[in-house]
């Protein structure tokens, strides 16, 4: 099966002071789940709708497989394409919607219900066959367009927000209908979002973007681990990694030493030999990495503002000057807001950032 091949993709909408999308480029192998996540506003719905035809792209290729699909009207694409809000034609009963494309194709009726029913059976609408679009919930909307979608046997999936008007119940059972497809259906596959949660539980791989710009693409592992920016490291988790600007001094003894406002450490050998002194730094801890300590051996302090608490865990929001950060914590923690609080963690565990952009230092 084909492979999505986007090369240089730039949108820039008429008067607009900047490219809505950047010198985008990206592969998308048969059988892969790639999630394009981001803030509002970041270019999301543009580079799927340059994808799906909707949109004309200012520069740059869009192929699947051999075919180059630029400048080919959305109908000739091949692709199926679902949106936040339900596209069943609204006259038309479920088992209708659903055959659909199969009718368009001129398959015999028997055959096209026939497929509707087994389809509707994978997707548990089938109770609901004989109904109109108005009379099920939209989670049973979404689920039919899925269906109709499915039938259609595309060269590719797109996806732009479709489970982001459902609640959170219902979000979860689409989710792993969609896992079960992808699993079942190897074309490619993009999921737009804009949930970071949602994205690493979906993706393969995952894009973040930024003001039109690729900021990384990595498996949700690695992006979690070594974000490549402190965008990144910020925009992923939740909550994201907690982030203290500061400069790299020396110490009287020769060794490092990271010193700012909330935070001082002695950086490690492995950071000592990757960063030069008097330089501009941004440290990245996540909240799982804090753990809490004596006033004597604490590494940061500050006073507990907020606590949230989750299954098996808690997160507290801690103010230390004008700089705060989260923690996390066992379920059996001991804190309630206004506390003071004092922690530490294992300097290997720290990430870092320098420069303009403040991109990741490897070690
Ligand atoms: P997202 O889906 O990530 O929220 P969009 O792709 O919708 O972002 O928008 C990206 C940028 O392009 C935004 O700054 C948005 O205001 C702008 N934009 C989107 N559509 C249009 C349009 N039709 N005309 C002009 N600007 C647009």
């Amino acid at each position: 099966m084909a492979a999505f091949s986007i090369r240089n993709l730039e949108k820039r909408y008429p008067g607009a002071p900047v490219p809505a999308l950047r010198d985008f480029s990206l592969e998308v192998g048969s059988g892969e789940l790639v999630a394009i996540v981001g803030p509002s506003g970041c270019g999301k719905s543009t580079l799927l709708r340059m994808l799906a035809g909707l949109e004309a792209e200012t520069a740059g290729e869009i192929r699947l497989g051999e075919r180059v699909l630029t400048g080919l009207p959305p109908k000739d694409r091949d692709l199926a394409l679902m949106f936040q809000s339900y596209t069943l034609l609204p006259h038309l009963s479920v088992e209708e919607n659903l055959a659909f494309g199969l009718k368009l194709r001129g398959e015999p009726r028997p055959s096209r219900l026939e497929k509707a029913r087994a389809i509707a059976k994978t997707l548990g609408i089938e109770s609901l066959l004989r109904r109109l679009p108005s009379e099920i919930s939209g989670g049973e909307r979404q689920r039919a367009a899925l269906g109709r979608a499915i039938l259609r046997s595309p060269a590719a999936f797109l996806f732009d927000e479709p489970l982001s008007s459902l609640d959170a119940q219902m979000r979860l059972q689409l989710r792993v209908e969609i896992q079960r497809l992808h699993q079942r259906v190897r074309v490619p596959m993009l999921f737009v979002t804009h949930d970071q949660g949602e994205a690493l539980t979906l993706g393969d791989r995952v894009v973040v973007l930024d003001r039109g710009v690729m900021q990384q693409v990595a498996s949700p592992e690695e992006l979690y681990r070594r974000p490549a920016n402190a965008f990144v490291a910020s925009f992923i988790g939740a909550p994201g990694m907690n982030l203290f600007k500061g400069r790299i001094e020396t110490n009287e003894n020769g060794s490092a030493r990271f010193v700012s406002p909330a935070l001082s450490y002695d950086l490690t050998p492995a950071q000592t030999a990757a960063i030069k002194p008097h330089t501009a730094i941004t440290v990245g801890l996540r909240p799982e990495h804090l753990r809490r300590a004596d006033a004597s051996e604490a590494l940061l302090r500050g006073e507990v503002t907020a606590v949230e608490r989750q299954a098996g865990q808690a997160t507290l929001y801690v103010q230390s000057g004008d700089v705060s950060f989260a923690a996390r914590v066992g379920e059996d923690f001991s804190a309630r807001p206004g506390d003071f609080s004092g922690w530490t963690f294992d300097p290997a565990a720290v990430s870092l950032f320098a420069g303009p952009g403040e991109t990741r230092i490897d070690l």
